[in-house]
C-alpha cells in the first residue's frame, strides 16, 4: 500500500476529539494501521456490501478484467479505507491511497494517473472536495482510460491522447450528496456504509484486544462496544485507552468494571458521548431554547469546525435520536433533553398548547 499525502481532515479531528487529543497523530496512524483486517473474513460486518464486493472480484478475475470503479460513502472510521485495502488484496493489486484536498493542481492528478500500473487500485478520499479541473482529467480517465493534456498556449495550443493503463478508482466520501452528478454517474458500484450494530462492534474489539495481546471479559468488551458510536475507529480507540488503564491501574485486564472506570475516567458517558457532543447539545439547549439553530451559529458559538461536527458529532446524535434535523436548522429531540437530564419546557408548552 502506498499513501501519497495525508489527509487533513484526520488531524483536525484528532485534535478536536477529546477521547485522542492526548495522542500523537503518527502513533495514531500507526496504531490503526497495524489493527486494519486485511481480508472480507477479518472485516467485521457490512455483510451485504462485501457479498457485492466478493461478486464482482469474482467477476472481474474470471473475465480478466479490471473492476468497477467503486464509491464509498458514509461517516469517518467506518472502514472506507480498510474496505479498500482488502479489495485490492483480494485482487493481488497494488493500493496507491491518496485525497482530494491534495489534489489542488493539474499536474497533482495527472502524476498520479500516469504513475499507475495496470490493475492498480487508486484510492481516492473525501472524493467530493476534488475541484472541477481535477474531475474533468478524470472523466476520460475513469470511462476510457486515457488522458486530454493540452500543451503550448492559444493558437499554438495542441491536445495530447495518451492513453493509461486500465485502473480501479476508489472514492471515499462523508458526503455522497456532495459528489457532482457526472463524477458519481462514472462510479460502477456505489455503497453506503452502515453503522455496525453493537455485537459486530464487541467483536471487533475482541479482536483489537488480541492483537493488542490484552485479556477482556466479554462484559468489558460489551461496556466499550456500547460506548463506540457505531463505528469500528473509535472502538479501537477505546480499546487503546481502556487497555492503557486496565495495564497501569488494574490487574491488566479489561473487565465490565475496569472499562466503566476507564470510560468515566476519559469523559465518555454511557451512549457514548464525549465532551463536544455534550457541549453542542447544551449549547442548543441552554442557548437557543431547544433549536432550532443553524449549524454556522453552533459551529461559531462553539468554536468547533464545522465539518467536525457535522462529519463527527451529527451523524451519530441523529441516529440515535438525541438531535433533529430541520429545514430551519438543529433542533434537540424530547430524548437528548432527558439524556442531558433537563426538563424540556418548551416541548411542554406546546403539549398544554399555550
Ligand atoms: P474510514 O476510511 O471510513 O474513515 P478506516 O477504514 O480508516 O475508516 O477505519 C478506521 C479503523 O477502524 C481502522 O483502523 C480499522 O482497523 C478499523 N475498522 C474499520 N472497519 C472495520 C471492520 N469492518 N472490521 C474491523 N475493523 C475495522
Amino acid at each position: 500500500m502506498t499513501i501519497i499525502s495525508d489527509d487533513n481532515t484526520f488531524k483536525k479531528n484528532i485534535q478536536k476529539n477529546p477521547v485522542i487529543k492526548s495522542e500523537s497523530i503518527e502513533y495514531d496512524k500507526t496504531f490503526e494501521n497495524s489493527i486494519r483486517p486485511k481480508s472480507f473474513d477479518s472485516y467485521i460486518g457490512q455483510s451485504e456490501l462485501k457479498e457485492t464486493l466478493k461478486v464482482s472480484i469474482e467477476a472481474s478475475k474470471k473475465r480478466g478484467s479490471s473492476l468497477d470503479h467503486m464509491l464509498f460513502y458514509g461517516p469517518p472510521g467506518l472502514g472506507k479505507t480498510t474496505l479498500a485495502g482488502v479489495v485490492a488484496e483480494q485482487m493481488g493489486a497494488e493500493l496507491k491511497i491518496t485525497s482530494a484536498p491534495s489534489l489542488e493542481r493539474p499536474r497533482d492528478i495527472i502524476g498520479i494517473l500516469m504513475s499507475l500500473k495496470g490493475g492498480e487500485i487508486l484510492f481516492i478520499d473525501e472524493i467530493h472536495r476534488l475541484n472541477k479541473v481535477a474531475e474533468e482529467i478524470l472523466y476520460p480517465a475513469m470511462e476510457d482510460f486515457y488522458l486530454d493534456m493540452s500543451t503550448g498556449k492559444s493558437q499554438t495550443a495542441k491536445t495530447m491522447h495518451i492513453p493509461l493503463p486500465k485502473f480501479t478508482l476508489i472514492g471515499a466520501t462523508t458526503k455522497a450528496g456532495e459528489l457532482s452528478g457526472p463524477l458519481r454517474d462514472r462510479f460502477g458500484i456505489i455503497h453506503r456504509l452502515q453503522f455496525y450494530t453493537f455485537e459486530e462492534l464487541s467483536q471487533v474489539v475482541k479482536r483489537t484486544a488480541s492483537i493488542l495481546d490484552i485479556k477482556i471479559t466479554d462484559e468489558g468488551a460489551n461496556v466499550i462496544a456500547k460506548c463506540s458510536r457505531g463505528t469500528p475507529r473509535i472502538a479501537n480507540r477505546l480499546v487503546k485507552r481502556v487497555s492503557d488503564f486496565a495495564i497501569v491501574k488494574y490487574e491488566g485486564e479489561i473487565t465490565e468494571e475496569v472499562a466503566k472506570e476507564s470510560l468515566k475516567a476519559l469523559k465518555i458517558d454511557e451512549y457514548g458521548l464525549d465532551s463536544t457532543d455534550r457541549a453542542l447539545l447544551n449549547m442548543i439547549v441552554e442557548k437557543y431554547d431547544g433549536g432550532p439553530v443553524g449549524i454556522n451559529t453552533l459551529a461559531a458559538a462553539l468554536g468547533e469546525d464545522i465539518r467536525t461536527l457535522e462529519d463527527v458529532c451529527e451523524p451519530y446524535l441523529l441516529q440515535i435520536g438525541l438531535l433533529q434535523r430541520t429545514p430551519q436548522g438543529r433542533k434537540v429531540s424530547p430524548q437528548g433533553y432527558r439524556h442531558l437530564g433537563i426538563k424540556n419546557f418548551s416541548s411542554q408548552q406546546s403539549l398544554f398548547g399555550d
